[in-house]
């Protein structure tokens, strides 16, 4: 075994593959980017290289320095994840040439599965079934769409180079066939730098089935079973699961043959995945699978076969990269219970899956195992207060949840994800969520269209909810003890302003909601919303953890207040309100005028101001403690100080008038 690898990738790859190895008692070392000097996997590691700024062709896409690091560190090998340089045939080259292992397969495997019509072809020597359509070098038009009229339509168009989706075209009517095919070839060349394509017959109800396969150096190859990937959002993967639902054995044993047979083919070593598009229309069929393309590198949802099958699949790859035979045959073997994962992303699903940015300044997962197969395993390369940069794929966590049978682990899934906490960015929890209850799904009828047919229903409209808002205003106000709270602090607060009405101004996407809410004795409030009223009580438990009663209903909700946001977590549906600044609001609204207004509750601490003092415009008259933060607040305009109507230690309300000035001389 190795006595130190390095690992050339980020995130939560990385991570995992650096828990892996420290397990094994082999020494990690981790490359980094400039935006990524504070992340995760470099403190996880034991040595950790810089190699450049952090747009990825300049770090992560820098073959040279990733190899020159391992030499400088004495790594003897490199692991490299997914993505970046994993199936990069120049970069294995190279690692070899340096006198390197490369965690993986050989060159000349990956360049035979590198382009998708390659391996094609490849695959009807080696008697695997593919998808019917051409795969030749013609890339005339009119040929093309000859060969399109003659496998029938609906045809699909790919990149021959494509991955992650892209790159490919549906094309149902004939007619669109040039434009899609001139768009593919576009898209080919500026994602790929390469325009050739192939055409297939689009499988009907498509399912995506693909078996994990594992070869060894010593000509050793097995199948590790499959997994459904086919709840996917235009051409990429979304939750996973393993098995597949309604498997038959003889399919599983034939679709499990075709990968060994596709591996061997190419002397493959190491973790490698064959995938196959199956007609699900009428269950799955021994007749009814064919090729699509080979994936020569551990791929994202490994943890669901791993989960199945109680493997390392990081493990196995060091072994048998250090040249180990591989520990078990194919009848060792078995399948146990059912798995399912599920991407987190930073994403805005109502807009249209656009990738967020933001600091992850609340982020909680459920208990759970992590690197590690368990009933719940939280994969993440991120921590409470990290960056979703711009600049690498949006991915904050992968769900991963083991079950007995897909029933509860479906459940399971559920219950996680509703435990899955992001405060600071826009995430895809609550589609998650929604496709977890989708009843397609939890019957097992999944084909890659579901999402798409379904979509409207599972995007979850991310206006809050009256009793969201409700609970938001009261907290904003400070009058219920918070997670992050002094508890005897804001009961004290609470008695003191017991017998006012007060005002709640949060903002939930720029929009101004405001609340009159009024204490009542009892600890509850009445929030009134014009002429609706509610009386709500917030009953903290424990954590971020509040029981909620709305008028005498109760549930549960989880709360979040910091700085000037309040997240509000329930069900796997979350919101985000900011609490607007006071001087913002303030100086608006006061600016030229006369009098100081407390723009919140909360405590005077200070009292800088003193009749008959002269000001100018933005000096600091008075801080305010609220929310566990103080407020400065500055003189409306140049000019001198006629009254000063509070004194240190005093507790005001919203509106309060603090100070009034000289009138000013016309
Ligand atoms: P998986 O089946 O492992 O999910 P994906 O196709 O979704 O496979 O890709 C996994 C990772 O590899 C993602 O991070 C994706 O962005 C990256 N990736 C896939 N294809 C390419 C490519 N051709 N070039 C660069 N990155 C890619
Ligand atoms: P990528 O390299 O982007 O992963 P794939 O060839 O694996 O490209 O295809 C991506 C996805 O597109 C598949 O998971 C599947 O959902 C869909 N797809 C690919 N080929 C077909 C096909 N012939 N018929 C129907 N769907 C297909
Ligand atoms: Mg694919």
């Amino acid at each position: 075994m190795f006595d130190k690898i390095l690992i050339a990738n980020r995130g939560e790859i990385a991570c995992r593959v650096i828990m892996t190895a420290r397990k094994m008692g082999v020494r990690t070392v981790a490359v980094y980017s400039d935006a990524d000097a504070q992340s995760q996997h470099v403190s996880l590691a034991d040595e950790a290289v810089h190699i450049g700024p952090s747009p990825v062709a300049e770090s992560y896409l820098q073959a040279d320095r990733i190899i020159q690091a391992a030499l400088d560190t004495g790594a003897q090998a490199i692991h490299p994840g997914y993505g970046f340089l994993s199936e990069n045939p120049d970069f294995v080259r190279e690692v070899g040439a340096a006198g390197l292992t490369f965690i993986g397969p050989s060159a000349s495997a990956i360049d035979a599965m590198g382009l998708k019509d390659a391996a094609k072809s490849l695959m009807v020597e080696a008697g695997v079934p593919v998808v019917p359509g051409y795969q030749g070098s013609n890339q005339d038009p009119a040929f093309l769409a000859a060969e399109a009229d003659k496998i029938g339509y609906p045809i699909l168009i790919k990149a021959r180079a494509g991955g992650g989706g892209k790159g490919m075209r549906l094309v149902e009517n004939p007619a669109d066939f040039k434009s899609e095919f001139e768009a593919a070839q576009r898209e080919g060349q500026s994602s790929f730098g390469d325009p050739i394509c192939l055409i297939e017959k689009y499988i009907a109800q498509p399912r995506h089935v693909e078996i994990q396969v594992f070869g060894d150096q010593h000509g050793n190859v097995v199948h590790l079973f499959e997994r459904d990937c086919s709840l996917q959002r235009r051409y990429q993967k979304v939750i996973e699961e393993a098995p597949a639902p309604d498997m038959p054995p003889a399919v599983r044993a034939a679709m499990g043959q075709a990968a060994v047979e596709a591996a061997k083919a190419i002397g493959y070593v190491g973790a490698g995945t064959v995938e196959f598009i199956a007609d699900g229309s009428d269950g799955l069929k021994e007749d009814g699978f064919w090729f699509m393309e080979m994936n020569t590198r551990l791929q994202v949802e490994h943890p669901v076969t791993e989960a199945i099958t109680g493997l390392d699949l990081v493990a196995l790859q060091l072994r048998v990269a250090a040249g180990d035979a591989l520990p078990f045959c194919q009848d060792d073997l078995s399948i146990d219970g059912w798995a399912f994962e599920a991407r987190i992303y930073a994403e805005d699903v109502p807009k249209g899956f656009l990738p967020a940015i933001g600091t992850l300044n609340h982020l909680a997962f459920p208990a759970g195992t992590t690197f590690e197969t368990g009933s719940v395993r939280i994969d993440s390369g991120i921590r409470s207060g990290d960056d979703i940069s711009p600049f690498y794929d949006p991915m904050i966590a992968k769900v991963i949840v083991h079950g007995p049978d897909r029933r509860t682990a479906l459940k399971m899934l559920t219950a996680a994800l509703a435990q899955c906490h992001v405060g600071g960015a826009t995430t895809n929890i609550a589609f998650l969520s929604a496709l977890s209850k989708h009843t397609g799904f939890q019957a097992g009828n999944v084909d890659t269209n579901l999402i798409a047919r379904d979509l409207d229903g599972l995007i979850d409209a991310t206006t809050p909810v009256d009793h969201i808002i409700a609970a938001a205003s009261v907290l904003s106000l400070g009058l219920v003890p918070t997670a992050s709270g002094d508890p005897w602090q804001s009961l004290a607060n609470w008695r003191h302003w017991s017998n006012a009405t007060y005002t709640s101004r949060i903002l939930h996407d720029a929009e101004v909601i405001l609340r009159k809410i009024e204490p009542l004795s009892d600890g509850r409030f009445v929030v009134h919303d014009g002429d609706t009223s509610r009386t709500i009580g917030i009953v903290h438990k424990a954590g971020t953890q509040y029981t909620l009663d709305l008028d005498g209903v109760q549930s549960t909700l989880d709360l979040v207040v910091q700085d000037r946001s309040i997240f509000a977590f329930q069900d796997g549906r979350s919101f985000a309100f900011e609490i607007p600044d006071p001087l913002a609001g303030h100086a608006e609204g006061a600016d030229g005028g006369d009098n100081v207004f407390a723009p919140m509750p909360g405590m005077v601490t200070i009292v800088s101001a003193k009749p008959g003092q002269s000001v100018t415009e933005g000096d600091s008259l008075f801080v305010l403690e609220a929310m566990k933060m103080e407020h400065a607040l500055p003189a409306p305009r140049d000019g001198i100080v006629a009254e000063v109507l509070v004194q240190p230690g005093m507790q005001v309300v919203d509106g309060d008038l603090l100070l009034q000035m000289e009138p000013e001389d016309e």
